[in-house]
C-alpha cells in the first residue's frame, strides 16, 4: 500500500532509488556478493564514490579547491568537527541562532574558541530569520544553518559578507543553487535530502585548512579524511550507494533548476491551502517560509487527534509537528511527488468540510 511519507528525517527516497538499492543489497551489479559485502577499497566501491564526488561536483557546481567527503556522525558532529578545524583557541567565529540545531551547533563551537551569537530568533519561538546583522571583521567564519526543519523557516538568499561562511545544509542540500565559493565548509546528514541516515556530505575549502594550532585527532581532521579520499577507516558504503543513486536520479530529473521548481510548486500549492483554510495557519513569518519542511497549526488545537486520525487513514504519515512547535509539520523534500502534497491538501479540505 502506498504510503505519503512526510517524516521530517530520516525521509522519503525515490521509488526507484529505493528499487535500485535493493537489488545492490543482494546482488550487486552481478558480482554474487551484497553491497555490503564488499571491500570498501575494491574497485566497484571506489567507482561508486567517484561518481558520487563528480555528481555532487557537477550538480553544485563546486569550484576547484574544494573537496567533497563522505563521514560519518551526522551533522551533529560537524557541528564540532568544523570548529575544531577552523577556529583558533583564541580566535572568534559569529553564529546565527536560527532554531535547535544551530543551539547545538553554537554549543559544541564553544568548546574550541570564543562564539559570538550574533543574532538570533529565540525571541519569537524560531519562526523567522534574523536580516542584515551586522559581523565583526575580525570574525574567522559565520556559521548559518540554512534550513530550520524543525521550525520550519529557510534562508530565501544566502547573506553575503566579506568573511567566510559554513552552513549546516542537512536539510535544503541540492534543493537549490548556491555560490559554493562563499562558503568555507558545508555539511549535510544524508538522511533528509540526499540518501539514508549513516553517512555525512562534508564539501570543504581546502585553503581554509591548516590553520589552527591545535593537534587535530585523526578521525576529526579533515586533511586525513581528504588525503585519504574518504577511506581513512570503514566508510557507510552501502549510505553512499544509496546516496549516488538518488544524485543520478535528481540529474535526470532536471538537476538543481529541475528540484527548483518542483520544490516551488510543491511548497505553494501546500502554503496557498494553510493560508485559505479557515481551521489552519502557518506558524513561520511568510517571508522566511521554508520549502522543505511546512509547519502549520489548528486554530482549535483540541482537533488535533482527529485530523491526525484522518491522516492515518489516508496512508499520510509524518506530519506531527515537533515538541517545540506543536501541531503539524509536512517534510516536502525533493523525493517527495507533488501528488502526494495535493492529497494531503485535499484531507485538509475534507476536514474543513467536517469539522468546519
Ligand atoms: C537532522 C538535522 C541535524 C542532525 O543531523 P544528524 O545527522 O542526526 O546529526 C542537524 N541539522 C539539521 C538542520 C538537521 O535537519
Amino acid at each position: 500500500m502506498k504510503k505519503h511519507n512526510f517524516y521530517a528525517g530520516p525521509a522519503i527516497l525515490a521509488e526507484e532509488v529505493k528499487q535500485e538499492s535493493s537489488k545492490a543489497a543482494l546482488d550487486y551489479q552481478g558480482t554474487g556478493l551484497s553491497l555490503m559485502e564488499m571491500s570498501h577499497r575494491s574497485p566497484e566501491v571506489s567507482a561508486i564514490m567517484d561518481e558520487a564526488t563528480s555528481l555532487i561536483k557537477e550538480l553544485l557546481n563546486i569550484p576547484e579547491g574544494y573537496q567533497v567527503l563522505f563521514l560519518q556522525g551526522g551533522a551533529s558532529l560537524q557541528f564540532y568537527m568544523t570548529a575544531l578545524n577552523l577556529l583558533d583557541s583564541n580566535g572568534t567565529a559569529s553564529y546565527i541562532d536560527t532554531g535547535s540545531w544551530s543551539t547545538k551547533a553554537i554549543k559544541e563551537a564553544k568548546r574550541c574558541g570564543n562564539i559570538e551569537v550574533v543574532a538570533s530568533s529565540k525571541d519569537k519561538n524560531y519562526n523567522y530569520i534574523p536580516k542584515n546583522v551586522p559581523i565583526s571583521a575580525n570574525s574567522s567564519y559565520l556559521h548559518i544553518t540554512t534550513n530550520n526543519t524543525i521550525f520550519g523557516t529557510q534562508y530565501q538568499d544566502m547573506p553575503s559578507y566579506d568573511i567566510p561562511l559554513v552552513a549546516d545544509m542537512s536539510s535544503d542540500i541540492f534543493s537549490r543553487p548556491f555560490d559554493v565559493s562563499k562558503f568555507d565548509v558545508i555539511y549535510a546528514g544524508a538522511q533528509k535530502n540526499l540518501g539514508p541516515a549513516g553517512c555525512t556530505l562534508v564539501i570543504v575549502r581546502e585553503g581554509a585548512l591548516g590553520k589552527v594550532s591545535r593537534e587535530l585527532p585523526s578521525m576529526l581532521d579533515y586533511k586525513i579524511h581528504i588525503g585519504k579520499g574518504s577511506l581513512f577507516n570503514t566508510g557507510p558504503v552501502f549510505p553512499i550507494y544509496v546516496s549516488l543513486l538518488t544524485l543520478r536520479w535528481l540529474k535526470k530529473n532536471g538537476g538543481i533548476n529541475g528540484m527548483v521548481q518542483r520544490n516551488a510548486a510543491k511548497a505553494q500549492a501546500l502554503y496557498d491551502e494553510i493560508d485559505r483554510n479557515s481551521l489552519f495557519y502557518g506558524t513561520a513569518e511568510k517571508e522566511d517560509r521554508s520549502k522543505m519542511n511546512v509547519c502549520f497549526l489548528l486554530h482549535d488545537e483540541s482537533m488535533s487527534d482527529e485530523f491526525l486520525k484522518d491522516c492515518k487513514e489516508a496512508n499520510i504519515v509524518g506530519v506531527k509537528g515537533h515538541r517545540s512547535v506543536g501541531g503539524f509539520r509536512a517534510s516536502i523534500y525533493n523525493a517527495m511527488e507533488k501528488d502526494s502534497v495535493d492529497h494531503l491538501i485535499n484531507i485538509m479540505q475534507a476536514f474543513e468540510k467536517k469539522m468546519g
